[in-house]
């Protein structure tokens, strides 16, 4: 690694500090730095963490940077939900990045041995109107058709496994593969494991320039130091747009808040990962996308279309949920008119949260891409340039295998077939 003094020197100084810097500079040198590692990856959340590990695996000499601590984003601030369906009969993108980090989950808990409180739970989704109940009885005849595993329960059998569920449901969908994991933990084992196979992890490294030798070096700047590698990863979550400015392209992925809430800690009353039916039936009819709007928000401008809830009970005892998806810039104030309706949305499912009062609330910004689809693969306009992003809502239950994605991709040189569907190349272009 340099640091900064006397890095002037030996290249031409570049200068940056903010993201003003429009296109990606090039500076000569006929010397590759002594320092070069194989890979930095820009981003310690899910992503990146997830990516360092398994390409430390690789025994790739890997360079994590993050500018705060590891898991001070959307990966530590999420609801710790973990969704999957099966596999399917034609397993595609989705059912890789669930399923597969799954097993992942399974892996850093059971047999690398970091308690990340990962609990195989299964998901339960409450109907709450006769609408409800026949998108969901749809829904759950063509998942199973294609080869997924979900069942639609009546409200006295979903009350048999979730007891303080309301008995004024109109049923539930069960989902017995989901499960649930601490955040924090999950985020900072796979940066412990990384460190542990010898991959660089330094935090509160904010990278403000980029720039690439004529021989493709690339030197990331944070502030005072340089760091130098073959290759390059934006693991940066909903940064990845301003981190692309610098490299003089447009990564279409924008920041949306997420917010949440949580109870003190109570005795065990909830069981699996609950969620609300009311979302996923709007969004069957009317996605909301529109050319700057991602898919599946709760909001339009300030305006609620719809409500979406998530949550579980956390080791600690404390019940979390969330739900509402707005597209406020980069600002994380929580909105206390959302927090408002979905407590009340939560507790019309779980009816003992009306005697229980909100102890703290937070939020998150998500990575959502326009086209509501990941983006995880090279970036074809500059050499050995990688991304993994636009992991929108459900990133905590994806990123791990993201992450591993990415690091074979990389690794190997051949693009795992299924990255077919998340090609950078769909969307990313040229400043
Ligand atoms: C409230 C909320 C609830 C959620 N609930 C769930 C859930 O239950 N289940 C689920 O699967 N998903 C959930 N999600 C979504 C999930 O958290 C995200 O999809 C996922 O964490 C994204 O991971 P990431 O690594 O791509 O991004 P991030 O976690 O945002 O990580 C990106 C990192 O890059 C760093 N960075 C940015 N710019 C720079 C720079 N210039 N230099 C250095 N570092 C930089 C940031 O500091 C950050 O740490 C939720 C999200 C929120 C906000």
């Amino acid at each position: 690694m340099v640091e900064g003094a006397g890095l002037e020197n030996r290249y031409t100084p570049l200068g940056y500090r903010g993201f003003e810097s429009r296109s990606l500079r090039h500076w000569n040198t006929d010397e590759i730095p002594m320092d070069t590692a194989d890979v930095i990856i820009i981003g310690g959340g899910i992503a990146g963490t997830s990516a360092a590990f398994h390409l430390a695996e690789h025994g790739r000499s890997v360079t994590l940077l993050e500018r705060g601590a590891i898991a001070s984003e959307a990966s530590g601030v999420n609801a710790g939900g973990v969704g999957a369906l099966g596999w399917g009969n034609v397993p595609d993108l989705e059912s890789y990045l669930t399923m597969g980090s799954l097993q992942i989950f399974k892996r850093l808990q059971l047999e690398l041995g970091y308690d990340v409180e990962f609990r195989a739970s299964g998901g339960l989704q409450a109907i709450q109107t006769a609408e409800q109940y026949e998108f969901a009885r749809d829904r759950a005849l063509s998942l199973k058709a294609r080869g997924y595993v979900a069942e639609l329960l009546t409200v006295n059998e979903a009350r048999a496994i979730e007891p303080e569920l309301s008995p004024s449901l109109k049923g539930a969908m069960y989902f017995p593969l989901r499960g649930q994991a601490d955040p924090v933990k999950t985020t900072r084992a796979f940066a412990d494991a990384a460190r542990n196979l010898g991959a660089e992890i330094l935090t509160d490294r904010e990278v403000t320039g980029i720039a690439q030798s004529a021989d493709g070096t690339y030197e990331v700047v944070c502030h005072e130091a340089a760091f130098h590698a073959r290759n390059l990863v934006l693991a940066a979550g909903a940064w990845c747009g301003p981190l692309g400015k610098i490299l003089g392209v447009s990564i279409p992925v924008v920041p949306v808040r997420g917010q949440m809430w949580a109870t003190e800690p109570l005795p065990p009353r909830v069981f699996h990962g609950l969620s609300g039916a009311e979302s996923y039936a709007y969004w069957s009819d009317d996605s909301g996308a529109g050319p700057d709007t991602p898919p599946e928000l709760t909001h339009l401008g300030e305006r609620r279309i719809t409500r979406h809830l998530y949550g579980r009970q956390t080791r600690d005892g404390g019940v979390i949920f969330g739900g509402d998806r707005q597209l406020v810039g980069y600002d994380r104030t929580v909105d206390a008119t959302g927090v408002e309706a979905n407590f009340a949305h939560a507790a019309e499912v779980l009816p003992f949260l009306n005697g229980v009062a909100i102890s703290r609330t937070w939020s998150g910004l998500m990575p959502f891409s326009l086209d509501g689809k990941p983006i995880i693969g090279k970036i074809p306009l500059l050499d050995n340039l990688y991304v993994v992003t636009g992991l929108a809502s459900s990133g905590f239950g994806r990123g791990p295998m993201a992450g591993k994605l990415i690091a074979d991709y990389l690794h190997t040189g051949h693009r795992p077939q299924v990255l077919a569907e998340s090609d950078p190349g769909r969307c990313v272009t040229p400043l």
